[in-house]
Parts: structure tokens; sequence; C-alpha cells
């Protein structure tokens, strides 16, 4: 088994996480009821996706 040869110091291992960060996650307006919803993904108010119901709501149940 491969074995680090020397130890991974405090400052080589923070500066290793330096890139490790959780960005914030990303909203834009609903175009069909305004909801924020996340991009690429169906509203989760009206069920809206490329402007046309993909998922059946509570509101617009038929
Ligand atoms: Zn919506």
């Amino acid at each position: 088994m491969a074995v680090p040869k020397r130890k991974t110091t405090k400052s080589r291992r923070n500066m290793r996480r330096a890139h490790h960060a959780l960005s914030a996650a990303s909203y834009q307006e609903c175009p069909n009821c305004g909801e924020r919803k996340r991009p690429h993904h169906v509203c989760g108010a009206c069920g809206h996706y490329d402007s046309r119901e993909v998922v059946a709501s509570k509101s617009t149940a038929a």
C-alpha cells in the first residue's frame, strides 16, 4: 500500500480544503407563478417547467 512520505501539515491540509466551501443555492423567479425556484428544476409551487405543467398541482387539479 502506498504510504505518504511526510506528514500533511495543517497549512497544506487547509490549503487543500480552501476549495471545499459550499456556495449558496441559486434561485430564479418562476415565469408562471413568480415563486422562487431552482434553475432547471420543476417549480415546487405550481409544477410548471418550460412554460407547461408537468406535475399536477393542488390548485389546478382537474
Ligand atoms: Zn411556479
